[in-house]
């Protein structure tokens, strides 16, 4: 059954490949024509949809109880081209756009949500800066390998003591000969225990406050760098987070990313399509927890009639899906404008915050609407809830897109006001 399931999405993925180029030329369309998705893109999240309900689902919920990092799953996804969707196909990735990316996220984490968090760190979070900043001999080593689930890599901004206020960073790099030298701990990594490289930020002058912020490549395991524990978290369980402790972790001096003083910009870059991954991931939660909200509804029976017949089981239903349908349209905007070159930022904390609000508002309803079965983890509505939590948190915290948000619509209106 499982190789049947996968023999199948490879034949579509096959297609996707083939028509690559007519995806790009329709999300090149004017974007208030969007009225469903283009048809590779439907083809793409149909083959994820099955590989969610056919391999992820079932033992979602095992794995989240255990800890249990997803190994085979994470293999899959790799031979289907999820953990590579946007790198181009002349370097082996997926040579997909970022509409797809979001459709492909949303039905991964629909399935599970600590799945969603692997993929998207290494698409977003790690292949997004090496792509986007590496000379060929940094994407050599540090892309190819990474793009089929074999490797995954980790991006390592946040610290103890400072994870909105990025530019405070205060581990340190110092060029000593031909090498540059690592101090300091990094918190909060996902992929932490699994990766074999990491984006590291840096300050290499600390004179330069976030000017003077570095990004560098480094493999794991390496000298100097170890692993703090396992983070014992709310949700997401089945996704490794720990630290990432640098003592005099000599790093050779070719694996500086962009150059000296570009970290800030890479890293703020890097966050703003990531934003569009995690609001995909926060889609997928709020989808899965309203579907099982719906089907739970049809069936229980309350005064002698499904509870799905009374109206305020209905009003709930109705806000949920208004929510998660809102906050869609929000995130394939930010896509689209992303696959457009066009300016991206605002869209994308939009998206990111009205989709991670959904996610945390839907699943606390549908625990509402299964009543003290939402409470147990017989059935998944407990897992969305918890699961749901910490895309409001990571990549920006909600009070940080409101920022991001306010401070670009304030700067638009006053360029138009000039
Ligand atoms: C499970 C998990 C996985 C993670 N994965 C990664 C990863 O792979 N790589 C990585 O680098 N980081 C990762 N992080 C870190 C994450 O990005 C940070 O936790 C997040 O950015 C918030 O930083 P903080 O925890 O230091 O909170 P703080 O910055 O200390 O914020 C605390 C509170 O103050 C508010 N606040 C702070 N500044 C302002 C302001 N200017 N205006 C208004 N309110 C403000 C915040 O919104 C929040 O409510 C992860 C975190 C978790 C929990």
């Amino acid at each position: 059954m499982a190789t049947r399931c996968l023999l199948r999405t490879a034949s579509l993925r096959n297609s996707i490949f083939l028509s690559t180029s007519y995806s790009r030329k329709q999300c090149q369309r004017s974007l208030s024509s969007l009225i469903s998705l283009p048809e590779t893109h439907q083809m793409l999240r149909n083959m994820c949809r099955d590989f969610a309900d056919n391999e992820i689902k079932p033992v979602a919920a095992e794995n989240d109880k255990q800890h249990k990092f997803p190994a085979d799953i994470v293999k899959k996804m790799g031979e289907l081209g999820l953990l590579s969707v946007d790198i181009p196909s002349e370097y082996g990735g997926t040579g997909l756009d970022y509409l797809a990316y979001a459709v492909a996220m949303e039905e991964i984490s629909r399935g599970c949500a600590a799945c969603g968090v692997i993929m998207s760190v290494n698409n977003s979070l790690y292949l997004g800066p090496v792509k986007n900043f590496g000379n060929e001999s940094q994407k050599e080593a540090y892309l190819k390998p990474f793009l089929n689930g074999e490797k995954i890599g980790c991006f390592a901004l946040s610290e103890p003591g400072n994870g909105s206020d990025a530019a405070a960073a205060s581990t340190v790099a110092r060029l000593e000969g031909d090498h540059w030298v690592l101090n300091g701990t990094k918190s909060w990594i996902t992929n932490g225990y699994e990766s074999s490289a990491t984006v590291v930020f840096a300050t290499t002058n600390k004179s330069m406050k976030h000017k003077g912020i570095s990004a560098f490549l480094v493999s794991k395991p390496t000298d100097g760098l170890s692993l703090g524990k396992k983070e014992d978290k709310l949700g997401i369980r089945a996704s490794s987070t720990c630290n990432l402790i640098f003592e005099e972790c000599k790093v050779p001096k070719e694996n500086l990313l962009g150059g000296e003083g570009m970290g800030f910009k890479i890293a703020m870059q890097t966050l703003d399509a990531g934003r569009i991954g995690i609001a995909s991931q926060a889609l997928g939660i709020a989808q899965a927890a309203l579907e099982c909200a719906l089907e739970y509804s049809l069936k229980r029976e309350a005064f002698g009639a499904p509870i799905a017949k009374l109206q305020s089981i209905q009003m709930k239903l109705a806000d949920m899906e208004m929510r998660t349908e809102s906050a869609r349209l929000l995130t394939w905007k930010a896509a689209m404008l992303k696959d457009a070159g066009e300016p991206y930022t605002k869209m994308a904390a939009m998206a990111k915050l009205s989709a991670s609000e959904a996610a945390t508002f839907v699943s606390h309803q549908a625990i509402q609407i299964l009543g003290g079965m939402g409470y147990v983890s017989d059935m998944p509505a407990e897992r969305h809830y918890r699961d749901a939590r910490i895309t409001e948190i990571y990549e920006g915290t909600s009070e940080i897109q409101r920022l991001v948000i306010a401070g670009n619509l304030l700067k638009e209106f006053q360029q138009m006001n000039r």
